[in-house]
C-alpha cells in the first residue's frame, strides 16, 4: 500500500523535483547505478564479470515523448553493444530493453517506431555476440510488447522477455513461452496496477510467482529468476534438484546493490548469476520503484533529505 502511495506521488512534479534537486539522493542513486556514463557502465560490468557473474545492462529512460529521443536511445544502446563487442565482455554482457524509451508511447505509431528501434538494437547485439531482453511495463503495455518479442523471435529468436506474475493475464503467457529456447525472466512486477488486471495482496503475488515459475521450470526454454526473495530462491532450487535441471539451463538475475552477498552465494554454488545494471542520468523512475519495493530504502532516503 505504502509501494502504491509512494508511486502515485512519484508522478507529481514538485516531488520529482524534490528527489532529483543537487545531490539529494546522489549516496542511495548510487548504490542502485552504475553512474552516468557508457564508462561508468563498462567498467562495473567488467568487474561483475570478473567476478564470475554476467550482467543485463539498461540505458536508463522512459516515457519517451520525442522521436528524436528515441532515436537517441536507440543509438545510445548501439554504441554500448558496440563497445560491449569492442572489448569481448559479451556474450557475458547482454541489454535490457524498455520499449517505451524507444518510442512506444509515442502517439503517432509508437509501436512500428519501437519495432524498428528494437530490430536495429537486435542487429547490434546480433554483431557483438550479445543478447537482448525486453523489460516489462505497466499492463497496458503488454500486448504491444509481447508482439514486437514475437517478430523479433523471427530473425533473432534469442531475444527475451520479462513477464510480471502480478498480472492474472501471466500464468497463460508463461505457459505460452515456455517453449524450447524461449528465454523468460520472471519477476513479480514493480508497477502500481489495478485490481482489474493483477492481484493486490503480496500473498497472491508470490503464490502466482510459484505456479508461473513451475510453468517455466518444467517447460524448454530459459527461465531467468529474477527475484531477492529468499523463499522464490529456495523453490527454484528445490524444483532444479528435483527435475535434475541443467545449471546452464537457467539463470538467476538480481539488481545492482541488492542481496550481493547472496549473489555471490549462488554464484558459489554453482548457478548462473546475472546482475541487472542500470546507468544514466535520467534514473528517476528505476529509483522510485527501488523505493517503493521497500520501506527500509524509504527511511534511508527519507532521513538522508533531513541530514543533508
Ligand atoms: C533482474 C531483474 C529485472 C527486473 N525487471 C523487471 C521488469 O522488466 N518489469 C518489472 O515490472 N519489474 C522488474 N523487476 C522488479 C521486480 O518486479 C520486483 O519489483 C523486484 O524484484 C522486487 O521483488 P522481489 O522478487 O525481489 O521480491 P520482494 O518480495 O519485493 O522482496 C524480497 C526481498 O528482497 C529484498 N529486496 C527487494 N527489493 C529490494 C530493494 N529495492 N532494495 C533492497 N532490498 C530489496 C528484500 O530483502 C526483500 O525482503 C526486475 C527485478 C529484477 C531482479
Amino acid at each position: 500500500m505504502l509501494g502504491h502511495t509512494l508511486l502515485a506521488a512519484s508522478r507529481k512534479p514538485p516531488v520529482r523535483r524534490l528527489v532529483t534537486s543537487a545531490g539529494v539522493s546522489r549516496r542511495l542513486v548510487d548504490r542502485f547505478v552504475a553512474g552516468d556514463g557508457l564508462d561508468d557502465a563498462v567498467d562495473t560490468a567488467r568487474n561483475l564479470l570478473a567476478d564470475g557473474l554476467s550482467v543485463t545492462i539498461d540505458h536508463l529512460g522512459e516515457d519517451t515523448h520525442t522521436l528524436s529521443q528515441a532515436t537517441d536511445t536507440r543509438d545510445a544502446y548501439i554504441a554500448l553493444l558496440d563497445v560491449l563487442g569492442g572489448f569481448a565482455l559479451t556474450p557475458g554482457a547482454e541489454v535490457s530493453l524498455k520499449l517505451s524509451a524507444i518510442g512506444q508511447a509515442l502517439p503517432e505509431d509508437g509501436h512500428r517506431v519501437a519495432l524498428d528501434n528494437a530490430r536495429a538494437i537486435c542487429l547490434a547485439a546480433e554483431r557483438a555476440g550479445s543478447t537482448v531482453t525486453l523489460d516489462m511495463e505497466d499492463h497496458t503495455t503488454v500486448d504491444s510488447t509481447l508482439a514486437i518479442l514475437r517478430e523479433l523471435r523471427h530473425d533473432h529468436p534469442w531475444v527475451g522477455v520479462a513477464l510480471q506474475s502480478a498480472l492474472h493475464r501471466t500464468e497463460a503467457d508463461c505457459a505460452a513461452l515456455a517453449h524450447t529456447g524461449s528465454r523468460v525472466r520472471l519477476v513479480k512486477g514493480a508497477y502500481a496496477e489495478p485490481a482489474t488486471v493483477a492481484h493486490q495482496r503480496k500473498a497472491d503475488v508470490d503464490l502466482a510467482y510459484v505456479r508461473c515459475l513451475k510453468t517455466l521450470m518444467a517447460g524448454g526454454g530459459y527461465p531467468m529468476v529474477a527475484t531477492h526473495d529468499p523463499r522464490m530462491i529456495a523453490i527454484t532450487e528445490h524444483l532444479v534438484a528435483a527435475t535434475g535441471r541443467a545449471a546452464t539451463s537457467y539463470e538467476f538475475q538480481m539488481l545492482h546493490g541488492i542481496r550481493v552477498t547472496e549473489q555471490h552465494r549462488l554464484r558459489d554454488a554453482g548457478a548462473q548469476v546475472r546482475v541487472y545494471l542500470p546507468y544514466g542520468s535520467d534514473w528517476y523512475g528505476y529509483f522510485m520503484r527501488r523505493l517503493a519495493e521497500r520501506p527500509a530504502n524509504l527511511t534511508f532516503f527519507l532521513r538522508s533529505l533531513f541530514s543533508r
